[in-house]
């Protein structure tokens, strides 16, 4: 866990004083390691009514071996709760949710989870309805920034007849692969999931190709995508070589150096990717740069720039990479949008411009006729505050401020950005596309 603030709340006097000024004090987060059982239970599964979703998911944790529980005993310790709402009509009905929740809240277990399931607000029946529906929203993101100890509440919004398409979300969201996914919500739709033959391996057989591999989250992106078992084509600019090779050469993966804003840079890689892979299935257009300034004193040069690395390359990339003959059917594209593309940021409009464009993107890519057709989904991830060498340039008292102001008092890691995007690249995921899912720790900053 980095920063100075976190140096000072952890160390045995900082602990005394934090607890004495009821300062927050950052929780080592519980993170995915290969061979980790999904969640140690028990989880409290529960809702609504018939509870459809309820049902699934208590079968897919029997599945796994997880326990579960219908109700919390007094002084039992849950490490989760599943929540299913998508019955809710009326506004009295979300009074089954606050009983079902409240008395597993004390007890939660560190990194422990808060999961509620409802339907999308937009299919709803009438207008209490969707006021219903919509309500499970607020309730969410409250209580992620009640919970301490690394716990985090997120929501599932899952549309009418699609709730096969769940368990990929609700695995997710229990493991330690979204430990820094915070007071979010995912919306699941139609789409036909494929179970992999090993969920430690969900990538197996796919080929992916990462932009702004050499470092950073790129670096971590390629190392989570191969150890789900995909191989990487790993995209840098030639400047950056050394540390593509060393990316590559740990992954297992190809160095493919190339600078993403070249006219051809979209043919170029489904070339590489055909003759030394056969095909690609993932791309993930994680490349991007910072040239900050208040707008007042920003030159051509750097509005250009950013503009063109961070949003232009990936419209050209994606004429070719997304044509008929590019990525294979069923594959998965991922992009890599920014808070600030979301809430804005001083100095930053040049790039704020490029990351809500990016989001822009995806919500047209994901409604596109032809790439529904051939079941190609299109989602992105908002990262708040990562730990990388962009963010370690930012001046000293910002980079506090925004390492701590979230719920979980912490910044996030290049892997927790990887992980998100990892997931959304699995075939079980058809169902999941046109999502912007932040990576933030449920960041203050454009909430
Ligand atoms: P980074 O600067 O550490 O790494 C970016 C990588 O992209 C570098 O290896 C760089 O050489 C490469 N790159 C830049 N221009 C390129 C080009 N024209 N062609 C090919 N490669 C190029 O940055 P990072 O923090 O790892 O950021 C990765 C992505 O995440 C970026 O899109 C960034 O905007 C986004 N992001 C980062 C944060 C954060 O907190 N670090 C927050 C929000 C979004």
């Amino acid at each position: 866990m980095a920063g100075t603030y976190a140096g000072i709340v952890n160390s045995a006097v900082g602990a005394k004083l934090a607890a004495q000024l009821g300062l927050p004090r950052p929780a080592r987060l519980r993170r995915y390691a290969v061979g980790a059982p999904l969640i140690e239970g028990p989880v409290l599964v529960g809702g609504l009514g018939e509870a459809p979703v309820a049902e699934r998911v208590g079968d897919l944790l029997k599945l796994e071996g997880v326990d579960t529980v219908t109700e919390v005993a007094a002084g039992e310790r849950v490490a989760a709760v599943v929540a299913d709402l998508t019955e809710a009509a009326v506004l009295g009905e979300l009074d089954a949710l606050r009983a079902l929740v409240a008395p597993a809240l004390k007890g939660l277990r560190s990194s422990g989870r808060i999961i509620i399931v409802g339907r999308n607000p937009k299919g709803a029946n009438g207008f209490a309805q969707a006021a219903t529906r919509r309500a499970l929203e607020g309730i969410t993101r409250s209580i992620g920034k009640e919970l301490r100890a690394g716990a985090t509440a997120n929501l599932v919004l899952v549309d009418d007849g699609a709730d096969a398409n769940v368990d990929a979300a609700v695995r997710f969201l229990l493991s330690g692969r979204a430990a820094y996914v915070d007071g979010q919500v995912i919306r699941v739709g139609a789409g036909t999931p494929a179970e992999p033959a090993d969920w430690a391996k969900p990538l197996a057989g796919k080929v992916a190709v990462v932009t702004g591999a050499a470092r950073g989250i790129g670096a971590s992106i390629a190392d989570v995508l191969a150890r789900d078992g995909a191989t990487v084509v790993c995209v840098d600019i030639p400047a950056a070589g050394d540390s593509l090779a060393r990316t590559a050469n740990r992954v297992g993966g190809t160095a493919f150096q190339l600078d993403v804003t070249a006219a051809d840079a979209g043919q170029r890689i489904l070339d590489h990717a055909t003759s030394r892979h056969g095909g690609l299935d993932i791309v993930v257009h994680n490349a991007g740069i910072t040239r900050d300034k208040l707008l007042a004193n920003m030159d051509e040069g750097r509005w250009a720039s950013v503009l063109d690395v961070n949003l232009g390359s990936i419209l050209r990339m994606n004429e070719v990479l997304l044509a008929d003959g590019g990525v294979r059917d069923g594959g998965h594209v991922v992009l890599v949008s920014s808070i600030a593309g979301i809430a804005g940021n001083r100095g930053q409009t040049n790039y704020g411009a490029s990351k809500a464009g990016v989001i822009g993107l995806v919500d047209a890519l994901s409604a596109d006729a032809a790439l529904v057709a051939r079941g190609i989904t299109v989602n992105a991830v908002a990262p708040g505050f990562i730990e990388t060498e962009m963010t370690a340039k930012v001046p000293f008292a910002t980079r506090e401020v925004g390492r701590l102001l979230n719920s979980l008092s912490q910044g996030g890691l290049p892997v927790d950005v990887a992980e998100t995007i990892a997931w959304f690249s699995q075939d079980a995921n058809a169902g999941v596309t046109g999502n912007v899912l932040r990576v933030c720790g449920q960041s203050l900053l454009g909430a």
